[in-house]
């Protein structure tokens, strides 16, 4: 029996794909899952293959699944999408970059919270600092050499301790962040690279959706 809990879950669905927008829960009762699986047994039992989509459709999806993997909108996806442009590098990869590098999401990947919305929630109540000073926009961006810290009185709550544990049990932490856990910090060495990237798309579709 499919289970869709809200938002999160119908964004996946939407795309029929996995996005882990809802931390263990993603890895342990995912709906999307079940809709696949149940979708791959109709056609193994069919004969029928893969469905073809329009060339629009696929390079839209692309941009949807980033998009709502990131949690922004439509206006400030295409903000970051219109800096990337500006960069030197591949417009697709530094789009990526800049996803990452938002501070809910190096929250996030510092273990701090479970998931983007959590991590959102402790930068929202001005839980977290940045190279010393109180910081609560989600989507700054972290830059290297920048150092991010929680609070230690948050860092005693039930979200925060679910969030380490996730990080040392299932979420490795990326290399281009060295966490201290004295201290509970995690200082931004380096800008990552594309495989460090969480957001899982191609990005040569998003791309050419915005150069249509
Ligand atoms: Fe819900 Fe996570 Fe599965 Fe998406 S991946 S449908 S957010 S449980």
């Amino acid at each position: 029996m499919s289970r869709y809990t809200g938002p999160s879950c119908k964004k996946c669905a939407k795309i029929s794909q996995k996005l882990f927008l809802k931390g263990n829960k993603c890895f342990t009762n995912c709906a999307v899952d079940k809709q696949q699986k149940a979708s791959r047994d109709k056609k193994f039992s069919s004969g029928h293959g893969h469905s073809k989509i329009s060339d629009y459709a696929k390079h839209l999806r692309e941009k949807q699944k980033a998009r709502f993997m990131a949690q922004i909108g439509e206006a400030q996806f295409k903000r970051f999408f219109s800096m990337a442009s500006k960069d030197k590098g591949k417009t697709g990869e530094a789009l990526l970059r800049f996803l990452e590098v938002r501070l809910d999401n190096v929250v996030r990947r510092l273990g701090f919270a479970v998931s983007l919305k959590a991590a959102r929630q402790l930068v929202n109540h001005g839980h977290i600092r940045v190279n010393g000073r109180q910081a609560d926009i989600p989507s700054a961006l972290v830059k290297p050499g920048d150092v991010v810290a929680i609070n230690p009185k948050a860092a005693q709550t039930l979200l925060v301790r679910q969030g380490l544990e996730h990080a040392e049990k299932s979420a490795p932490r990326p290399s281009f962040l060295a966490y201290d856990p004295g201290a509970m910090t995690g200082k931004m060495v380096r800008w990552p690279d594309r495989g460090e990237v969480s957001i899982n798309v191609d990005e040569q579709l998003i791309v050419e959706f915005y150069s249509k």
